[in-house]
């Protein structure tokens, strides 16, 4: 009624101007109307509150706040009431300053391990992160503070992140890449949701009315705000017709809301189109506003103490012949890691944090080596004084991992390796004293050729300002490692089924392997791995027993058969019947995270529902015949299992699976496989070239065509290396993302995101010069300019 109110009294163009931006982080503020400004902020894992100077990429520092771990590490806790926790936590940081929503949290898909953002995403597998950030998006909500899970939807790459195509299957896309945003929504409830950059099958998920009305709304029941990712507003029109809310940053010219205002004006958009998401608005706004009237203080001191529980409850212990917990006090750490940790990911998620704690600082006994440099890189010099401290000691932590360059928002890896000077830091601290324990600090997997040589790791993901306290907990055995992988782990990258055709140079992304992703894939084709999903060690050993399955009920017992009290991540997956339509090995469909003190059993229960067991195929579909429920410690890891018959529908088998990758698949899908699956051709974009360019291309693309786009190239480049504090550096991730995030952004995004510095009559201007036309380009920029 309020909202009718208000809305009957404004005018059509103010009413866009609401569903536009004010700026960076707010929305505009509408006095008449009694509208105050809403107060968003990044997310996921702490509150990057800008008092400053705002930017979407992490640049400029924003209010302490305590950095938990990222969701590369808190994936692997499997707690939901931790996730919980955080949410909460966040929540309150949020209520202390003013913010109304939190962007997070991440439930993009661990497609690939190269994807530059995986630390920010949870896990490979939907069912894991729908139930994870379930969790945290309810603990949030029920404080008031909103939560905007993103990026919705198929955000797998950050290359080309602004125009990518994803390519991929309508099975695909529910079983996989919707269904953690379904477990979100339903779940969760949140009061807002972010579309993604991308396009799905050719249509931006900005302007995608079947994936932010028709599937959004309409079938999971969502009442939110959909936001647009930063600057990914593509087509305003389009925009208020699919159900895309709200366009963030505001602060341009009001170029989108003159596309908007003309496209009303000319009876393309309907009042009752932009009515629609701005009466969304004045909802959130209003609820935005009544959350702030809570503003309270919260206690710093116990969001690090949960910070640093959270860092070791996700804690996943790879490898231990017994080294573990440490015996003795005696111990050499070697590595830059160990004093100046890795704890978080660069990009919009970038936290200032209230303190930091490195694993030096929280065992200042252990005596310390650097034994390489910021960047990995190490010399002979570094190599020997790490091996003159390991030699002295009873034993050796190696801290090493990804250094800040090699990860990051705005691009993806090329390859899944550890800096050389990490692997040459290892092996020589190993080969001067065998008892060597390494550390892991990454935010994705990296292959392990050091592994036979040392006796233990510990991965720690990227595990926020505690993680320091964290690992001297389980190292020292004051606290048992539980965590396990959410992502499997591949002996190398080449076995990865999308390596060949994920990331650069592929611009649109051909999500060729279908629903076989991380263990799907792994477990159908039976390949090896370094460390399978699910997977993770403890200081103490558990026994599975009394598997029952009656009707929906799954039961089993579980008990802690060492000497230490330790939690065990218990995990159901669902084998489906063989034969019939194509499907992965097994599912995960449950799991459970029990705290067993030393000779304890306790019971776990499962409820399988119709989803545990269900396809995709034009609705969600059961197929008659034999499932095996399977009870294990990791997906490769079965304890027990029993069989059960369903009785559902028969689902027809398409005639091209016979004999295609699908039905068994190994190795790599080939396009013409998939293309048999997608039921069309694909085409592989070319390089653009002069002629060909649109507002999608960038100026990096255009610049190899125009001597004054290679200019604007090299004085954004300039401007931006300063910015940075020096000179244009390729290994400051920083830098190198907030250049592709300009100069390799598409025309459009790069205008929405500018707050004005790049006009659009400037930009397109500059893609006529570039399509060859200069005197018409420059004629647009000043014929533009005098109106
Ligand atoms: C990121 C989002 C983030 C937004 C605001 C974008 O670059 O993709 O995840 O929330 O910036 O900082």
């Amino acid at each position: 009624m309020k909202n009718q109110n208000i809305l009957s009294k404004m005018n059509v163009e103010e009413k866009i101007n609401l569903c536009c931006g004010a700026d960076f982080w707010h929305s505009v503020t509408l006095e008449e109307y009694s509208l105050p400004a809403m107060t968003v902020t990044d997310g996921p894992h702490g509150l990057r509150l800008q008092a400053g100077d705002s930017d979407m990429l992490g640049i400029n520092d924003s209010v302490p706040a305590t950095c938990f771990p990222t969701a590369a590490a808190t994936g692997c806790s499997w707690d939901r009431q931790l996730l919980g926790e955080i949410g909460h936590a966040i929540a309150e940081e949020a209520l202390a300053g003013g913010v109304g929503t939190i962007l997070g949290p991440g439930l993009n898909i661990k497609r690939s391990p190269l994807c530059g953002r995986n630390f920010e995403y949870i896990s490979e597998d939907p069912y894991l992160t729908g139930q994870l950030a379930a969790s945290y998006i309810k603990q949030m909500e029920q404080t008031g503070v909103g939560a905007c899970p993103k990026h919705f939807a198929v955000n797998s790459q950050e290359y080309k992140r602004f125009s990518s195509n994803g390519h991929i299957d309508e099975r695909t896309l529910r079983e996989i890449y919707l269904a953690a945003f379904e477990t979100a929504v339903r779940d969760g409830n949140p009061s807002m949701i972010m579309s993604a950059y991308n396009k799905i099958n050719g249509t931006y998920c900005s302007d995608n009315k079947r994936l932010l009305t028709d599937v959004l709304r309409g079938e999971w029941g969502f009442e939110g705000l959909v936001v647009t990712d930063w600057g990914g507003m593509h087509d305003r029109v389009s925009g208020f017709k699919s159900g895309c809310d709200w366009s963030m940053p505001g602060g341009g010219k009001g170029h989108l809301q003159a596309k908007a205002l003309a496209a009303y004006r000319d009876g393309r958009l309907t009042e009752q189109e932009i009515d629609t998401s701005a009466d969304r608005m004045i909802t959130r706004v209003l609820a935005a506003a009544e959350t702030g009237k809570r503003k309270k203080d919260y206690d710093s001191a116990e969001h690090h103490a949960l910070a640093r529980r959270a860092a070791a409850q996700s804690a996943v212990l790879m490898k231990n012949d017994g080294l573990l917990p440490l015996k003795t006090e005696s111990v050499a750490l070697i590595g830059y890691m160990a004093k100046n940790p890795r704890y978080q990911g660069a990009g919009s998620s970038h936290i200032n944090p209230t303190e930091l704690s490195s694993l030096c600082s929280a065992a200042p006994g252990w005596s310390y080596a650097p034994g390489c440099d910021k960047y990995g890189d190490t010399d002979d010099r570094l190599l020997a004084e790490a091996a003159e401290q390991a030699e002295k000691a009873d034993c050796c932590v190696v801290v090493a991992g990804l250094p800040e360059s090699y990860e990051s928002e705005g691009f993806d890896r090329t390859d899944m390796k550890m800096p050389d000077g990490h692997i040459r830091m290892i092996k020589a601290v190993a080969d001067a004293n065998p008892n060597t324990v390494v550390v892991l600090l990454c935010g994705s997997p990296v292959e392990l050729p050091w592994l036979d040589k040392v006796r233990a790791v510990l991965y720690m993901g990227l595990p926020g300002q505690a993680g320091g306290e964290a690992i001297a907990d389980l190292l020292k055995g004051s606290i048992n490692p539980g965590g396990k992988l959410a992502e499997t782990w591949p002996l190398s990258y080449e076995d990865v089924p999308c390596s060949e055709y994920y990331g650069e140079p592929h611009r649109d992304a051909q999500y060729r392997e279908g629903v076989y992703v991380g263990y799907r894939y792994y477990e159908t084709a039976k390949a090896p791995v370094r460390f399978p999903f699910g997977f993770g060690l403890s200081y103490t050993t558990f026994e599975y027993a009394d598997l029952q399955v009656k009707g929906k009920a799954v039961t089993l017992s579980v008990s802690n058969i060492g000497d230490v009290a330790g939690a065990e991540i218990v995990q159901l997956y669902i084998a489906p019947p063989k034969g019939g339509l194509f499907r992965p090995a097994k599912e995960l469909k449950g799991f459970h995270k029990v705290f067993l003190q030393p000779g304890e059993t306790r019971q776990v229960e499962f409820q399988l529902d119709e989803r545990s067991l269900a396809v995709w195929g034009d609705g969600w579909r059961v197929q008659t015949g034999t499932y095996e429920v399977q009870a294990a410690a990791s997906a490769r890891d079965v304890r027990l299992l029993a069989q059960i018959p369903v009785e559902g529908e028969d689902i027809p088998v398409p005639a091209w699976q016979e004999n295609s990758w699908y039905a068994a698949p190994a190795g790599k899908p080939s396009k013409a496989d998939f293309e048999e699956m997608l039921g069309r051709t694909i085409q592989e974009p070319t390089a653009p070239r002069k002629g060909q360019f649109t507002d999608e291309n960038t100026i990096v693309e255009m610049a190899e065509y125009s001597l004054l786009l290679k200019i604007v190239k090299y004085f954004m480049k300039k401007t931006l290396g300063k910015m940075n504090g020096g000179k244009p550096d390729y290994r400051d991730p920083t830098f190198r993302m907030v250049f592709s995030c300009s100069a390799d952004c598409a025309l459009f995004g790069l205008v929405n995101t500018s707050s004005g510095t790049m006009p659009e009559k400037v930009a397109h201007g500059l893609l006529e010069i570039a399509n060859g036309h200069f005197f018409r380009g420059i004629g647009l920029m000043c014929k533009k300019a005098k109106s």
